[in-house]
């Protein structure tokens, strides 16, 4: 049995650990209709103005135009109208922090923000994996995947507590060491540093790639350089974070001469099916919350930041470090080089690159659940569509999940998975709306998200 097998009957087995069999079909839960609402099924076509979405047990029974889909007998009816339906949003770039209880908080925080999907890429020690693992199934936490923890070099970016084997026997152990915790990927960091002999050498990532590859886990890796990433294209790696932009290490942080990636790399990526997700909100979120204090009046972000880095949020709220921030000769030049990974962005985007969304969440300046909804505003600020941000937010993502390609989530279809968003506000109008939520469904179950702002 392939491991996403067992994640996808984590639920039933948990069940029958209870003693529940599974119920007969004609004695199974009944049926709910999302009656009236703009649907956003996000496989690309265009939005069903007018639709109906029929739950049942944790799964889309049927979803289309009103008039093509019928509400069946006896079912529960939601009337929607005025509302937009969109899919459970995927996060394939977050960083879970500390232990359960701290965990607990940060899938809370992602599922009151519609979050329903996420990858942890690279700080998961053992212990967090088996919390991971442990929380499949459940309605009241996201599907979560996981790297385990991450390969660097010795003395080179994010070594410290991390894997970071000096030749190619060494990754080689380290690797399968991690696959035998129940990781879905392996992470390396291909960082910049300021010592160029510390990245980690080709040949030790070529073992990385290549020993993950053939003990059935996906292997995924940080650039902010396209030679690095045309090494490990060929190499046999097809799942980046980040992008060819230097944002990361030495020299970043001002504009590049040469920013675009070449022909000759879309091509590369084209034919060997790259996906990248460019994370642009770890970059941005050093400035952003300087440029909009006013962002930080509303309660939900409060709270959301509260849940996971208060002192990131104190930090914020104080005026003179954020006209630190502002007022730093420096300033110009960086929103500069981030004009340039927006470009990246569209750049591959329009060439057909498949390009998902992540954002770092659990960085101190990224908060989980808000943190998508702001990533997806900057896709549209890099000259995507707000329906490219929401596919790319969603479907994109959940297409590269183990086992690629066959996902039972990240779009509404007959026979997915019922995870979705419910939004009082069009989101084609003005992505910022995917942000006015009404509710969220996760398997097919409301998320409880009475209480999330603490009373005064
Ligand atoms: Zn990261």
């Amino acid at each position: 049995m392939k491991r996403l097998d067992l994640l996808a009957t984590g639920l039933a087995l948990i069940l029958a650990a209870c003693g529940q069999p599974a119920a007969p079909e004609d004695e199974a839960p009944g049926a709910l209709a999302l009656v009236g609402a703009q649907l956003i099924d996000a496989t690309g076509g265009p939005p069903v103005t007018d639709s109906v979405v029929v739950v049942r047990n944790g799964r889309i029974e049927s979803a289309g135009a009103r008039d093509a889909t019928p509400v069946p007998e006896g079912a529960e009816t939601v009337d929607l109208s005025g509302k937009t339906i969109i899919p459970g949003l995927v996060n394939l770039h977050v960083h879970y922090r500390e232990g359960p209880e701290e965990i607990e908080r940060q899938f809370r925080t992602q599922l009151h923000y519609g979050v329903t999907t996420a990858r942890s890429t690279g700080s998961d020690t053992p212990d967090r994996v088996a919390y991971l693992l442990g929380a499949a199934g459940r309605a009241d936490a996201p599907r979560t995947y996981t790297a385990g923890m991450g390969f660097s070099y010795p003395g080179g970016f994010n070594a410290a507590g991390r894997n970071a084997p000096a030749t190619e026997e060494e990754a080689r152990a380290l690797v399968r060491d991690q696959i035998a915790l129940g990781v879905h990927f392996i992470k390396m960091w291909v960082n910049e540093v300021a010592e160029p002999g510390l990245k980690i050498p080709p040949e030790i990532r070529a073992a990385i790639i290549d020993e993950a590859v053939a003990n059935g886990a996906i292997p995924i890796a940080h650039i902010d350089d396209e030679a690095d990433g045309r090494q490990l294209v060929e190499a046999g790696l097809w799942d980046f974070l980040h992008s060819t932009v230097l944002t990361f290490g030495p020299g970043a942080g001002v504009p590049m001469d040469d920013p675009e990636p070449s022909a000759e790399f879309i091509r590369m990526c084209l034919d060997n099916d790259v996906y990248f997700t460019p994370t642009l909100s770890i970059v941005q979120n050093r400035w952003h919350f300087a440029e909009h204090p006013e962002l930080l009046d509303d309660p939900e972000l409060r709270a959301a930041f509260e849940m996971f880095n208060p002192d990131a949020l104190a930090g914020w709220d104080d005026a003179e470090r954020r006209a630190g921030v502002v007022d730093d000769p420096g300033f110009e030049d960086r929103k500069a080089a981030f004009r340039q990974l927006l470009d990246f962005v569209k750049t591959m985007h329009d060439a057909g690159v498949a390009v998902a969304m992540g954002n770092d969440a659990g960085t101190p300046n990224v908060p989980f659940g808000w943190g998508m909804h702001h990533e997806m505003e900057m896709y549209v600020e890099a000259g995507l569509t707000p329906m490219d941000a929401i596919v790319a937010a969603t479907a994109t993502g959940a297409a590269q999940m183990p086992p690629v390609g066959e996902a039972d989530f990240g779009t509404l279809e007959a026979g997915k998975v019922a995870d979705l968003i419910v939004l009082n506000a069009d989101p084609l109008a003005d992505i910022r709306n995917t942000l006015e939520i009404d509710r969220v469904m996760r398997l097919g179950e409301w998320v409880d998200r009475s209480g999330f702002v603490p009373a005064e």
